[in-house]
């Protein structure tokens, strides 16, 4: 006798509720049928989106949000909590930057994306001062592998965000409460004051609203007014908050410092690392700080990097995507935080330093191959396709 799916693999029945829960909430995924299918999937997994901005509005004083609407086709789906990168010509450089989709996938009429302000950046105050309704933004299709997996994840949830990384979260929070989808959420957000909170107010009356979500605001310099959590998200907070750390699925989202603070403390909760699913938010802001750079390269020391006949000067501390779109180089990128590999190249000679995030295929790595989003030139090098 042969034996039945459902009892083979587990968690089959929580997948099949997650796919109706998909087709009754969530985009047609109805299947063509004929030869036109090879264009239907471009549209569900476009390289690139021609985006129309349609909406721009504060949320906090350092926190815009803005609705983005394809141009050519119509919206692609995506999973909550995962990312576009957004292209600029921004001082005279094309360079992209990864936001996450802070609308729910059900919201089928555009993205949301919401940018906090980086001191000194180039594309977070770009978008935020030269961006208008109106413009046309070039975007990659929706990416990244920060979301719900109904066969891996428990239904209970326990998102850590800090700051501005609240926003994948955001998604996977409008897409539960306005489907009602079984879940148990417990928010746990990281701020520095509750003003510099995005989307709070929204947050705690959706957790009013709905007895399967649970908001804890943490706040890191409060004033005497603040009578809630205060300081970093610790092991001993996480338990106080009363989250079920042995039934729960943990998710992280925020800038490399909170995610290397909240490591140690995850490991003292003695949580499998299959438990752990990490977002990190971009390149580490100075890379002289990682615990393994070599002491004797200060930040400033110039290398040269040659690709192809053309040799550019580079910064040790610059990665060498970065240093190659200031020479006016285009070469593909995504995650920009050295995950995804989308910016792949071959590493023919020099040395580079390399983020400890960098997530690098053991073939790649033996054939000599580098995410130059993530890598920092340490000697001269010469890169290649
Ligand atoms: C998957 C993913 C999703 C993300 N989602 C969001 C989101 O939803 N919202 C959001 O606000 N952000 C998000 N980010 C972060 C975002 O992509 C950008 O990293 C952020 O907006 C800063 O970009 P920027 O161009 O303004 O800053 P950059 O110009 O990249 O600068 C960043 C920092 O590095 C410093 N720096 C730059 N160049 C150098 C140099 N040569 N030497 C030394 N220091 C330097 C700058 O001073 C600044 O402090 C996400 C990142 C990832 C990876």
């Amino acid at each position: 006798m042969s034996a039945k799916i459902e009892n083979l693999v587990e968690n089959y029945s929580a997948v099949r509720e997650s796919v109706a829960n998909t087709k009754q909430y969530g985009p047609d995924v109805t299947k063509p049928q004929g030869p036109w299918l090879l264009d239907y999937v471009k549209q569900l997994h476009p390289r690139r989106l021609r985006m129309r901005v349609t909406e721009k509005f504060d949320v906090t004083e350092s926190v815009k949000s803005f609705h983005l609407v394809p141009v050519d086709q119509y919206l692609p789906p995506f999973q909550a909590g995962q990312y576009v990168q957004v292209m600029v010509d921004a001082e005279g450089i094309h360079t992209g930057r990864p936001y996450s989709i802070s609308s729910s996938p059900a919201q089928r009429g555009y993205y949301e994306i919401t940018v906090r302000r980086k001191d000194d950046g180039l594309v977070s105050n770009f978008l935020h001062d030269q961006v208008q309704v109106g413009d046309i933004l070039t975007t990659t299709g929706p990416a990244g592998h920060i979301y719900f997996n109904p066969l891996f994840h428990s239904k209970k949830q326990v998102l850590l965000a800090g700051g501005s990384g609240i926003t994948p979260f955001l998604s996977m929070i409008r897409e539960a409460t306005d489907g009602n989808l079984d879940r148990e959420i417990h928010l746990i957000y990281g701020c520095r004051t509750p003003d510099d909170a995005p989307y709070i107010e929204e947050l705690r009356r959706r957790a009013a609203m709905h007895p399967n979500l649970k908001v804890d605001l943490v706040i890191s310099e409060p004033d005497e007014s603040w009578d809630g959590p205060q300081g970093f998200i610790t092991a001993e907070l996480i338990r106080s908050l009363g989250v079920d750390v042995e039934g729960s699925t943990f998710y992280i989202c925020g800038p490399q410092a909170m995610q290397a603070f909240l490591a140690p403390e995850l490991a003292k909760l003695n949580i499998p690392g299959k438990r752990i699913r990490r977002e990190m938010f971009g390149a580490a802001d100075d890379i002289t700080q990682d615990a393994a750079w070599p002491e004797e390269i200060s930040g400033d020391t110039r290398f040269t990097v040659k690709y192809g006949d053309q040799v550019i000067s580079a910064s040790a501390d610059e990665t060498i995507l970065t240093a190659l779109e200031k020479a006016g180089i285009r070469h593909e990128s995504c995650c920009r935080s050295g995950e995804c590999s989308a910016c792949r190249m071959k590493l023919v000679s020099g040395s580079v330093f390399q983020a400890s995030t960098v997530l690098l295929r053991r073939a790649d790595m033996k054939a000599g191959y580098i995410h130059v989003c993530a890598s920092y030139p340490i000697s001269d090098v010469e890169v290649a396709d």
